[in-house]
C-alpha cells in the first residue's frame, strides 16, 4: 500500500499543536524536553502510536487526511502523552492508559483522556490475511504471499521476535 502525501497544511497543523502542547507540558512539569519527531507510517486502523525510545510520533495519514484537524486534535496530545509519562515515571509499573496518562492528558496538556478513537475505518480496514507471532501487533500478508505459506513455498519471520509468522483464521478484536 502506498503512503498517501499529506498535504502540507495539516502537517504545519500538526506540528503547532505539537510545539503548543509541548510547551505547555513545559512550563507545568517546569521541564525541558526536545521535541519529538513526527512522521505518517502509521497503518492499518490505528489513529497513531508513540515510539519511547525514539521519542517518536506516527501518525496514520489516511485518517489524518479523512479527519483533518480533529484527528490532529485528539491524536497528538493522545500520543505525546504516552511520551511524556515515559519521560517522567519510566517504564516499569506503567500502565499504557493508566492514571499516569490521564494524569498527564487532564493535568498538563488540559484535554479529555480518551483511550481510544473514534474515526471511521472503512478505507484503512484490512484487505489481507493477519498473521500472528509472538509480538502483540498483528502482520498483514498479501493473498500472494498467503497462498506461498499455504503451499508450503515460502515463510516469514517477524522481523522483531524471528518467530515464524502463522496464520489466525479469527482476527482478533483490535483495541
Ligand atoms: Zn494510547
Ligand atoms: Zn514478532
Amino acid at each position: 500500500m502506498k503512503i498517501p502525501r499529506v498535504p502540507l497544511t495539516l502537517q504545519l497543523s500538526a506540528i503547532r499543536l505539537l510545539r503548543e502542547k509541548l510547551e505547555l507540558a513545559s512550563n507545568k512539569l517546569e521541564k525541558t524536553f526536545t521535541e519529538p519527531t513526527l512522521n505518517y507510517r502509521q497503518r492499518g486502523t490505528t489513529a497513531g502510536s508513540a515510539y519511547l525510545a525514539e521519542w517518536q510520533i506516527r501518525l496514520n495519514p489516511v485518517l489524518l487526511i479523512e479527519n483533518g484537524e480533529a484527528f490532529i486534535q485528539e491524536v497528538i496530545p493522545h500520543e505525546l502523552a504516552h511520551l511524556l509519562v515515559y519521560r517522567c515515571f519510566g517504564r516499569a509499573g506503567i500502565t499504557p492508559h493508566g492514571k499516569e496518562w490521564q494524569w498527564m492528558m487532564q493535568e498538563v496538556l488540559e484535554v479529555t483522556p480518551q483511550r481510544t478513537h473514534k474515526f471511521s475505518v472503512e478505507s484503512v480496514k484490512s484487505q489481507g490475511f493477519m498473521y500472528h507471532c509472538r509480538c502483540p501487533q498483528p502482520h498483514e500478508l498479501s493473498l500472494r504471499r498467503h497462498n506461498k505459506v499455504q503451499r508450503g513455498t515460502s515463510q516469514y519471520l517477524c522481523r522483531k521476535c524471528k518467530e515464524p509468522l502463522s496464520w489466525l483464521a479469527t482476527p482478533q478484536q483490535k483495541s
